[in-house]
């Protein structure tokens, strides 16, 4: 159902498909936008024609390390804060953000890449980690009992655990960040966000929100350090880092949870997927081919949770290839900003050349490409909707991420073959299943996966906990259990 409302917002967006006026390029240190300590720029390019948005600053170490001295220096006052207080200014972020939904969006497509449509649902999702964590901040909860031995009360409070280090990635530049300055604000935290090198200008508009919103000076920062390596790793060394919150592959989050070792630093790693997407004997065929497109293409392919391999029953997988390979075919491609593209570039030329190289290895080992299977010529780093079928179980394909339009199609014969296939990789952040709600549920237990979608084609969800397991991470994020992530646990053994 259409609101009036919808209809007002559907007339702004139409009139303000353009960036904000302001872009944020400096660093933001203890309540002030300054430049960083050397001359060097970072340039940030529209992926879908190459061309320069802006400059950003490029951090030293040294001004990551005045970054984490400014929230440490803001600790202390922001974890004193009556929660309301917390939860207001979230809530206050969670209005601008809505009301500023049209040019974030437009900020976010031209330097992502995605188009318009999913940078409006990333800015609807991203918002909303504002409004769930407001409502979470006055519900922290504790513990009061008597000890079994009756000699004392086991008191246990649950404190901010204290400067938290955020680093986010390209694929959604908004609600990774708001994903974790939420919590870790409701929480109690103070915090260095540093986002990724490609995409800086979204995550300098959502500090600056926070500002605008009344976050007092200190309590969130914003670095942007090329290269990204020394930077983090000076944070995580710095002796007042508690906490290490990452989002983005699992070769860099691997190799963070080792520097965060050295301090005992804690960390959350939300890391790389490699999503199944397994359609039953007993599934509805147009349901599922309407789940594979969202599955598939949201967000142009490019996220953690992308169906990455679709198993599909034998009875069904003339039908479901055939309305699959339709649907994609009729997916338009082009620059973001047209209303007309629902497919927009992928990151970068770099980017492109990984997903082209994936889909020519499936093809030398055997795979038919029904529809796409090669990069357009002309500028941009676009690559099309691409249908492989004739997948072997063991192809390369499905053992790494695609991240992009590519859609490898394995027929099986049994549940028990599709649940091993599915669980046959080191990732584990989704499954989806398709098919009558016992098997599909049963399946759904049986998949090696933090989360898995039954009947649905996507399932984030800020209310609700997400997270992998294996290789895909450590942690969960958004529902009641993300606030957790930034909170520890201080027992007082009282003595009456
Ligand atoms: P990436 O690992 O290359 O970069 C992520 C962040 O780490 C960026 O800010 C980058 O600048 C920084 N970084 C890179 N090298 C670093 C180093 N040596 N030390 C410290 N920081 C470093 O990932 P990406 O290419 O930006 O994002 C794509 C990946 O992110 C995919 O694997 C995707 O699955 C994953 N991802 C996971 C989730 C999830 O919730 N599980 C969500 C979105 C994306």
């Amino acid at each position: 159902m259409t609101t009036l409302q919808d209809v007002d917002r559907a007339d702004k967006d139409r009139e303000s498909r353009a960036i904000p006026d302001a872009l944020f390029t400096e660093l933001y240190i203890a309540g002030q936008w300054r430049p960083p300590g050397s001359s060097e720029r970072i340039e940030v390019h529209n992926p879908a024609t190459g061309s320069l948005i802006a400059t950003v600053a490029n951090a030293t170490v040294a001004d990551c390390e005045a970054a984490v001295a400014a929230a440490a220096d803001a600790a202390a006052s922001w974890a004193a804060r009556p929660p309301r207080h917390r939860s207001e200014i979230l809530r206050r972020a969670w209005e601008i953000m809505v009301a500023e939904r049209a040019s974030l969006a437009a900020l976010i497509t031209t330097e992502n890449g995605k188009s318009y449509a999913d940078a409006q649902a990333e800015i609807d999702y991203a918002a909303e980690f504002f409004r769930w964590f407001a409502e979470e901040a006055v519900r922290i909860g504790g513990d009061y009992r008597l000890s079994p031995e009756g000699d004392k009360r086991i008191v246990v409070s649950r404190e901010p655990i204290g400067v938290a280090v955020l680093v986010t990635p390209w694929n959604f530049p908004a609600a990774m960040a708001t994903r974790k300055l939420a919590p870790a604000l409701a929480a109690g935290c103070t915090a260095v966000v540093k986002p990724a090198t490609e995409t800086p200008l979204t995550a300098g508009a959502i500090v600056d929100i926070l500002a605008r919103a009344g976050v007092p000076a200190g309590v969130v920062n914003y670095v942007t350090p090329r290269p990204a390596g020394p930077a983090v790793r000076a944070m995580l060394h710095h002796p007042a880092v508690r906490k290490l919150s990452f989002t983005g592959s699992t070769e860099v989050g691997r190799l963070l949870l080792h520097e965060a070792a050295d301090n005992i630093v804690s960390a959350s790693m939300e890391l790389g997927g490699n999503a199944p997407f397994l359609v039953l004997e007993s599934a509805d065929i147009g349901a599922a081919v309407a789940g594979a497109m969202v599955a598939k293409m949201r967000n142009g392919g490019c996220a953690c949770t992308a169906a990455n391999r679709f198993y599909v029953h034998r009875s069904l997988a003339d039908a479901f290839t055939r309305d699959f390979a339709e649907a994609m075919r009729a997916t338009t491609m082009g620059p973001g900003l047209d209303p007309a593209n629902a497919l927009g570039a992928l990151i970068s030329d770099a980017e492109r050349n990984k997903v082209a190289a994936v889909v020519a290895r499936a093809v030398d080992e055997g795979a038919i490409a029904l529809v796409g299977g090669h990069p357009p010529s002309g500028p941009g780093a676009f690559y099309p909707p691409t249908v492989l079928a004739g997948v072997h179980p063991d192809a390369a394909i499905t053992q790494r991420e695609i991240f992009g339009p590519v859609a490898p199609i394995i027929v099986f014969d049994t549940e028990d073959e599709a649940v091993d296939w599915a669980n046959r990789t080191q990732m584990g952040l989704v499954g989806y299943v398709y098919g009558d709600a016992c098997s599909a549920m049963r399946v759904a237990h049986r998949l090696q996966a933090g989360m898995v979608a039954v009947n649905k084609g996507v399932l984030s969800d800020p209310a609700a906990p997400f997270g992998g397991i294996k290789q895909s991470g450590l942690g969960r994020e958004g529902g009641s259990e993300g606030i957790e992530e930034y909170l520890e646990e201080k027992y007082i053994a009282v003595d009456f």
